[in-house]
């Protein structure tokens, strides 16, 4: 039997590329890639040969996905699943190639590496400390005080039928809520990045509003092209980062973590957790 092998490859800087990634892209039969000319850059920079490629992107994977598994099964082949940057399946195809061949007890093996979503979120400040996780100890932010949520890119035109202004609505809603305790990750294409950023801005107006809350804002962190030659990241406000945006444009790649606001020593949120595990009193 096959082996499937879950690739990361770099977000930007070559050399992010781990040394096992190296080594099992050199010797796997297949190489499926997202776009089979942006991986052939890094297989050459590594000597590697590009004839071994296959596409698997967003469009053809249902019609590659019978050819891989027969691969990986008849063939005993190994495949190693890349995407253009970063890791397979994270905002990428993927994840039915991954679970049909669990069900053919096919070994899905992870060589894993850069993620844009992580790089981002150990620079944004915004994550806390791992804490003792015992349910009902601690406020919520002491029990959530690691964690964090991830939602990948927003529903936009493209993706919707008709409803996708309302669900992005809602979904806004609720991540500007979720900020408020914990770190939300997002990713957005700089052609979309000033509309979001405006929506983001006036959506916590309203929620703030709407709920009388005497709210701190949240924060965000902006981070564009990292490990790349123009890696900037900008910490702020969210009215902050929309100026920025505005001011200077968006280029490159963007990868936005929103989190919690400052809380003075000593006004931190020490609602106790009431018996669904929901802070008691929920403000906004
Ligand atoms: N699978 C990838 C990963 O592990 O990060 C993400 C793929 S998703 C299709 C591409 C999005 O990731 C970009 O639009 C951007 O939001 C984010 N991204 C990728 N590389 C980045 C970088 N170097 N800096 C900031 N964001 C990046």
């Amino acid at each position: 039997r096959g082996r499937l092998y879950i690739v990361a490859t770099p977000i930007g800087h070559l050399g992010d590329l781990s040394f096992r990634a190296l080594a099992v892209l050199r010797q796997v039969d297949w190489i499926a890639a997202e776009d089979t000319r942006h991986t052939g850059k890094l297989l050459s920079h590594y000597g590697i040969s590009l004839r071994k490629q296959i596409a698997h992107h967003e469009h053809n994977w249902r019609e590659q996905l019978p050819f891989l598994l027969t691969q990986l099964e008849t063939e005993r082949a190994a495949i190693a699943l890349v995407c253009d940057a970063g890791t397979p399946l994270i905002a990428d195809p993927g994840s039915q190639l991954v679970r049909e061949a669990i069900q053919r007890k096919i070994p899905v093996v992870s060589v894993p590496g850069a993620c844009a979503a992580i790089a981002a979120l150990t620079v944004s400040g915004l994550l806390g400390e791992p804490r003792d996780r015992q349910p009902g100890a601690g406020t919520w932010e002491e029990l959530l005080g690691n964690s964090f949520a991830f939602y990948g890119f927003l529903p936009h035109r493209l993706s919707g039928h008709g409803r996708w202004r309302q669900q992005r609505t809602r979904l806004v809603e609720a991540i500007i809520r979720e900020a408020r305790y914990r770190p939300v990750i997002l990713y957005e294409a700089p052609h979309r990045l000033l509309e979001t950023l405006h929506e983001l801005v006036a959506t916590e107006k309203r929620l703030i509003v709407s709920t009388d809350a005497e709210a701190e804002p949240i924060r965000i962190c902006m981070a564009r092209e990292l490990t790349k030659l123009h890696e900037e990241i900008f910490r702020g406000l969210l009215v902050e980062a929309l100026g920025h945006v505005e001011q200077q444009g968006s280029r490159g790649e963007y990868c936005l973590v929103l989190g919690p606001p400052v809380r003075q020593p000593g006004a931190s949120d020490s609602r106790p957790l009431d018996s669904n595990g929901e802070p008691s009193a929920n403000a906004m």
